[in-house]
């Protein structure tokens, strides 16, 4: 049996952390595994490189950047070698680009375009524990690139497909996948498997237990993950697999938050064809995630436009927008603002679910700035001082914690 493992950031947050972990590795080894680990830099660790970049410039080159933050997975992947060779366990830790991992060479949300596993095969054909630091890789180029936040689990779930393992195993701070994050509500519910569709709508709204574009790939290579704490390292956890008979269908599965985006209105602009076109294609040549647009019906050949933008690309969002600053009437900025998700596969044969959703925050008083539905799920835009307040009134409307 071949496992792959990973561990995050709170899970490798201190040497004790690591010595736990290589606790958790040596038992399954013991149990005569092949193990494969992937780490995450130790907890705050990838925010603090941040801003000692954003100490010089609020836009730092991007090459550099990945160099600096691709360091602080070296780190975790080296002392927990150390730790395990220490207990008589034969470990190497490998970089991204020593575990054969290849992206494309968008710096900070760099895609995995390949990964030749041959290194790590050989070194578990020899017994070792292959340990690889996570959130990395490299272009084409040979320089380093990074994953977007969050990419570790993005390297496990790749590295899983790629070397076929049996099981792929997401350890974290919590013991598993909940209704909701059960930081912000305590009633939160532990779910005991998860579709991916679900999962990925979950995670990409905002549940940041695991980053989105790893479900993605999961579903892709159907691999099958199971989220766990590696607090409780024999416990249970939660099952991320393919839609199937067992799973309940509940019609509201989970409510997620994201409060990093940011609101960009742009009012008075000429309407006339190819506008769209024009802005949404300059923000994406600079990479810029575009969500929930709005347009407005024009009148006296101007329309506005509204969308969202992770706040970490409203700096160049703003860039891009410069040159509209005289051809509108005006552009409005808003980072305060907060997305509420309801997600459940059972929303497709249900109605009504949306109307309930909107009820439910007008009893609280919220008011609602935008909202944008699929089949699965409908979001909300907020002001971000009731984001929590909102998650808890709808995780009981929908009577999640029951
Ligand atoms: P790691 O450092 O292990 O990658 P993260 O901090 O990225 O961990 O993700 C774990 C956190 O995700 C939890 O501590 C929890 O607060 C948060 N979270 C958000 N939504 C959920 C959810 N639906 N279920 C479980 N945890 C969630
Ligand atoms: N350390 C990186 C981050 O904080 C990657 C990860 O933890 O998965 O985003
Ligand atoms: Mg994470």
């Amino acid at each position: 049996m071949l496992v792959v493992q990973k561990f995050g950031g709170t899970s490798v947050g201190g040497l004790d952390r690591i010595e736990n972990v290589a606790n958790i590795v040596k038992k399954y080894k013991e149990n005569g595994e092949d193990v494969v680990v992937i780490v995450s830099a130790m907890a705050g660790e990838t925010n603090k490189l941040l801003e000692y970049a954003a100490h010089f410039t609020k836009t730092p080159p991007q090459r550099e950047v990945d160099l600096l933050v691709s360091s602080g997975e070296r780190v975790t992947s080296a002392l927990l070698s150390i730790a395990l060779q220490s207990k008589g366990i034969d470990a190497i830790a490998l970089t991204g680009r020593q575990a054969g991992i290849v992206t494309t060479s968008d710096h900070m949300k760099a895609r995995i375009m390949d990964i030749n596993p041959e290194k790590m095969q050989k070194q578990l054909e020899k017994g070792k524990v292959v340990i690889v630091a996570g959130f990395q890789g490299i272009n084409e180029n040979g320089d380093v690139t990074t994953l977007g936040r969050g990419g570790s689990d993005l390297t496990a779930v790749a590295i899983a497909g790629a070397l076929k393992a049996d099981k792929c195993e997401i350890y974290t701070d919590v013991d598993g996948i909940y209704t909701t994050d059960p930081r912000i509500e305590p009633n939160a519910k532990k779910i005991d498997m998860i579709s991916y569709d679900e999962m990925l709508e979950l995670a990409s709204l905002g549940a940041k237990v695991m980053q989105s574009r790893s479900v993605e790939l999961a579903k892709k290579l159907n691999v099958d993950i199971e989220v766990k704490s590696s607090f409780e390292p024999f416990k249970k956890g939660t099952l991320i697999t393919k839609e199937n008979e067992f799973m309940e269908k509940v019609l509201v599965s989970g409510i997620a938050l994201d409060k990093n985006q940011a609101r960009v209105s742009i009012f008075g602009v000429e309407d006339r064809p190819g506008i769209s076109a024009e802005i949404f294609g300059k923000l994406a040549d600079e990479n810029i995630n575009v969500d929930m647009i709005v347009q407005n019906v024009g009148k006296d050949n101007k329309a506005s436009l509204t969308f969202t933008v992770p706040a970490t690309e409203l700096e160049m969002t703003k860039k891009v927008l410069k040159e509209y600053e005289n051809s509108s009437e005006a552009i409005e900025y808003d980072s305060d603002i907060a997305k509420v998700s309801i997600v459940g596969v059972g929303m497709k044969s249900h109605s009504g679910v949306a109307a309930e959703a909107f009820e439910t925050l007008a009893k609280e008083n919220i008011n609602i700035l935008m909202i944008s539905t699929s089949e699965i799920k409908i979001s909300m835009v907020i002001a971000e001082k009731y984001g929590e307040l909102a998650v808890r009134a709808l995780h009981t409307a929908y009577e999640l914690d029951k």
